[in-house]
């Protein structure tokens, strides 16, 4: 180029005038390969003649390096000046040797250190607008020194080797200010002597400040959500209380003489009652997993006895809408399991009520399928599905929100605190499942929920109990057709299937005809047309093809359907939904000894065992007028004689002068709390004269149950305190010797 031939030219005038270092040029070698030649001339004499010895050396590669330096000073230089990010480095007057103390170093860093280099952006986190105006600073004047994190920040530094990473520090500014920096820095040792510290540092004050201020106001919202939920469970405990009175007046009111009138607006207050308790129990659950408080409370259950009793309570008011209550559990499905019953029971309560609620019209089935299994725990899939209004689409996800509902004008109709959903969808969280819904709206919903489980004793092995037993299953309704025959298959018996009456005997002919029989009939007891019972009774005529007959009734509450009691040909009745143990274990009855009739007055045996109870002295300690009477009526009514204390010091007092077979225990009382009474009584009775006691209490709140254990009780009831519940427990630590065992 132009500009490299004229770089030459003046190379070579300057070579004729002047010696030494003449340029540089740029030589092509023989490879084509082009570098750069530091050219020098030296005059000299040769051959008696002035000349000039011109030297060539190739500096390529020096001049690479002195690029690279360049660039790197440049690169430097940029991103030091242009960073918004402060940049320092300091110094130190006189050595730092690191095997000083790490005192001394602290000392010696705050008397000698010094602010050798620094951006601008350095100069501003300090008030100042250049970086000339802060350097020379001493370390002492920047960095609080009585700061304790300052102290601490340092202590780090050397201990970490001279390396920290975002450590925080407070220095004050130029007006004073304290503020906050956030500081990345590596220190340079040179032989024993930390020569220099280089860093980042970043100011964080009004971060900081921002996360103290959340910080506080998170504590405040904690302190009143705590404050919340004590008081909701205060109210909870004081609607209770009077909530116990009205339930277990009208429990009594309604065992007395009364007209259809009264008794009618009797079932109406319990009906309210009973709805009242619902919601305050949704409420005080719904505060209490929100306020983080609620934990599940586990031990083993039976999966077909939860949901096979949960299930039947349903079936009154299913039936009275003619609508047909199925439960489907695998066959594979462990049934002895841990975990939280009462919750599960809460959630598929919740879904039933539900489905129950919003279906005219059809069936209700529950499912229980496993999703994983393994020797130790099982994942269950449950599903709640109905043949009901359905939910729009738009609602779905909205439903599973506290206190919302896919219709306001469906929720006058059908009431509701859209609670339940809510609360639910904690829970299924808290199993470690998950919970979503499939609906249409006109044709029905189906909810899911999964659900966490440890096995007890898992089921893994095939079970053919019931190989080459023989049934003949005749329901109207298909999928309790199908549920049945899948059951019964999997113990191992042959089944025939039957939509009706009519189908049944057509079927029973042709067998008769074949020469073939069966077992057992397994019959609906409603059926259009021919119903279950008249089907019996023309299959009992012809006893070689049909052998028993076992039928499935709907739970109405007054129906009796006793008058079939003592017909040997009918094994037993089932209450539909049928758990799959009970047609198991009634399948196995007639399979084995067909001594029906034993084994039905075996169970009626057992049956009259909870009320068949010798009499007991009873005290009981309760300070509320209403509910002492109450309490001393139900007693009396199962034959027990009653004193009573209004107060735990009289109930100490009577324990001293008495003798009793049981104590019923009142949490809440004047004077002396039923847990003060209940220590004190322990601590004076005698080891072998252990009295059992029972608590009553309106706290619901968990951890209640254990702190009445601790005082010495046996047992707990809540209130309002139901009959049954009551009554079972008395059972339960009466009848057994040490009491400490049931807990
Ligand atoms: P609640 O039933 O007390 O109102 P939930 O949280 O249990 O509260 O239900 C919320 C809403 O979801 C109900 O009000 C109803 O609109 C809708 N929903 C729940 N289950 C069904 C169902 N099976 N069929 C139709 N709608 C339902």
């Amino acid at each position: 180029p132009q500009q490299e031939v004229s770089k030459y030219l003046n190379s070579v005038e300057a070579m004729r005038n002047k010696s030494g270092n003449v340029g540089v040029w740029k030589h092509r070698k023989k490879d084509g390969t082009v570098i750069d030649a530091e050219i020098t001339s030296q005059p000299l004499i040769f051959e008696g003649r002035p000349a000039k010895l011109v030297i060539a050396k190739d500096i390529t590669e020096r001049k690479q390096m002195e690029d690279a330096v360049r660039r790197s000073e440049e690169r430097y230089r940029a991103f030091v000046e242009q960073s918004s990010e402060a940049i320092w480095c300091f110094e130190f007057e006189k050595p730092l040797f690191v095997e000083f103390s790490v005192e001394e170093q602290i000392e010696h860093a705050y008397q000698y250190g010094y602010l050798a280099e620094c951006n601008d952006a350095m100069a501003r986190l300090y008030g100042f607008n250049s970086a000339d105006e802060i350097l020379g600073a001493k370390l002492a004047d920047m960095l609080v020194s009585s700061d304790p994190q300052n102290i601490e920040y340092l202590k780090a530094f050397i201990h970490s080797g001279y390396r920290l990473v975002d450590a925080e520090t407070h220095e004050a500014d130029k007006d004073g200010k304290i503020r906050c920096f956030l500081n990345n820095l590596i220190g340079v040792v040179e032989e024993g002597r930390v020569v220099r510290a280089w860093g980042l540092q970043r100011d964080i004050t009004e971060r900081k400040q921002a996360e103290e201020a959340m910080m506080r106001a998170k504590e405040a919202a904690e302190a009143a959500n705590r404050a919340k939920s004590e008081f909701l469970a205060n109210m909870s405990h004081e609607i209770r209380t009077p909530m116990n009175g009205i339930i277990g007046m009208t429990e009594l009111l309604s065992d007395t003489p009364l007209d259809s009138e009264q008794r009618e607006y009797l079932e109406m207050v319990r009906l309210s009652a009973d709805s009242l308790l619902e919601i305050v129990n949704d409420i005080l659950d719904f505060s209490k997993i929100e306020a983080g408080k609620f934990k599940l409370d586990l031990s083993a259950f039976s999966l077909q006895d939860t949901l096979g009793d949960t299930m039947k309570t349903f079936a009154p008011r299913a039936h009275e809408k003619g609508i047909e209550l199925i439960l489907h559990i695998a066959p594979l499905a462990p049934d002895s399991l841990t975990g939280d019953a009462v919750r599960l029971r809460q959630i598929v309560v919740n879904m039933l009520g539900n489905a129950v609620k919003f279906t005219e019209s059809g069936e209700i089935a529950l499912r229980v399928e496993v999703e994983s299994q393994t020797q130790e725990e099982a994942v269950l899939h449950f599903s709640v599905r109905d043949t009901g209004i359905g939910i729009p689409p738009e609602k779905q996800r909205l439903i599973f929100e506290a206190f919302t509902q896919a219709d306001a004008s469906t929720t006058r109709k059908f009431g509701g605190t859209g609670l339940g959903l809510a609360i639910s969808s904690r829970l299924v969280e808290l199993m470690g499942g998950a919970i979503w819904v499939e609906s249409e709206a006109g044709r029905g919903s189906t909810f899911h929920f999964t659900a966490r489980f440890d096995v007890n004793q898992s089921m893994l092995q095939s079970d053919s109990a019931l190989r080459g037993f023989s049934a003949l299953i005749v329901d109207d309704n298909q999928t309790t057709l199908g549920i049945l025959a899948e059951s019964l298959e999997y113990w191992g018996a042959n089944t025939a299937l039957a939509r009706g009456a009519a189908e049944a005997l057509k079927e029973t002919m042709q067998a008769r005809v074949e020469g073939r029989s069966y077992d057992v009939a397994i019959v609906d007891a409603e059926m259009p047309g021919i119903d279950g019972l008249t089907l019996i009774s023309l299959l009992k005529e012809n006893p070689q093809t049909v052998r028993s007959a076992i039928l499935l009734v709907s739970a109405v509450k007054g129906r009796s359907t006793s008058a079939l009691g003592s017909d040997p040909f009918l094994a037993c009745q089932l209450i539909k939904p049928v758990k799959p143990a009970e047609l198991k274990a009634a399948m196995l009855r007639i399979a084995n000894a067909r001594d029906a009739q034993r084994e039905k007055t075996s169970l009626a045996a057992k049956r009259t065992l909870l009320t068949a109870q010798r009499p007991l002295r009873v005290l009981l300690a309760e300070d509320n007028p209403v509910n002492r009477h109450l309490a001393v009526r139900m007693l009396e009514r199962h034959g027990h004689q009653v004193v009573v204390a209004n107060n735990g010091r009289e109930a100490v007092e009577a324990f001293e002068q008495d003798s009793f077979d049981l104590i019923l225990m009142d949490v809440q009382m004047p004077e002396m709390s039923g847990l003060e009474a209940a220590a004190v009584i322990r601590s004076r009775q005698s080891r072998a004269g252990r009295i059992p006691i029972i608590a009553m209490t309106a706290y619901a709140m968990k951890g209640d149950r254990e702190r009445c254990l601790e005082a010495g009780m046996d047992d707990y009831v809540s209130k309002p305190v139901r009959a049954e519940e009551l009554f079972r427990a008395i059972e339960s630590v009466v009848n057994c010797g040490s009491v400490t065992e049931v807990i």
